[in-house]
This record gives structure tokens, sequence and C-alpha cells, in this order.
């Protein structure tokens, strides 16, 4: 989609700190990091948010979430514990409409999340 902007960062119209890449899958550190690690994990292709892209190609769906607990490990934060988070919709705070898995790690997480 030519107006979304996680596109443009697949696109590398619009920087971002690549930490992890697939075929299908990009990951980079969020410019706004809620913990010591925060990465966001995309699929390439556009999807508005998680319902959409499970509906549309399960596959793709294993693929980006299978990304993100390798961006865990990669981080190190795998053995302390972690969070993968995929706000969805406005009422849950989702901002960009391009599907993002937030992986959270590196401190103590409370619950239930704010
Ligand atoms: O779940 P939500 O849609 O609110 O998350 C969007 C995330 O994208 C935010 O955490 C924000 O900091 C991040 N972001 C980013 N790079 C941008 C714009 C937004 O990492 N250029």
């Amino acid at each position: 989609m030519s107006d979304c902007l996680f596109c443009k960062i697949v696109a590398k119209e619009v920087p971002a700190e690549v930490v992890y890449e697939t075929d299908r899958a990009l990951a980079f550190r969020d410019i706004n990091p809620q913990a010591p690690t925060h990465v966001l994990v995309i699929p390439k292709e556009h999807h508005a948010d998680a319902a959409a892209l499970a509906r549309a190609d399960q596959g793709l769906a294993d693929e980006v979430l299978l990304a993100a607990h390798a961006v865990a490990e990669q981080e190190g934060v795998a053995d302390g514990g972690y969070r993968v988070v995929f706000n969805t919709g406005l009422g849950a705070g989702q901002t960009v409409f391009h599907v993002h898995a937030h992986v959270l790690g590196g401190r103590a997480l409370t619950w239930p999340p704010g």
C-alpha cells in the first residue's frame, strides 16, 4: 500500500534499524521503545492486522510468529521471558494498520498490561 508507513520501511523508503529478516518477514527496532528490547516484526506483504493476516495466509502468520521468537533468542531475552503483542484495532491502541508483533523483553513485564 503506497500510503502505509511499514510498507515504506519494507521498500526502504523510510529508514529503520533492521535486526532480522527472512524472505517474507522483517524485524526492526521500535522508534519509541517501551523495554530494553522492543522490536516490531511484520510480514513484508501488507495485511491490516493480526486477524486479517491469519485469515489471508496462515503460513505467513506462522512465519511472523517464528520470526518473533527468533528475534527474542537473538536479542538474548528468550530465557528471561518476553512478550509478543499484537495490538488489534483502535480500541487496543493499534496506530499503524500494517500488522506488527511487538517483541518486548529485557525488564520485568507486569500484568495486566495498561
Ligand atoms: O501497536 P501500535 O500500532 O500502536 O504500534 C505502532 C508502533 O510503531 C509504535 O510502538 C511506534 O513507536 C512504532 N513506530 C516505529 N517506527 C515508526 C513509526 C512508528 O517503530 N516510523
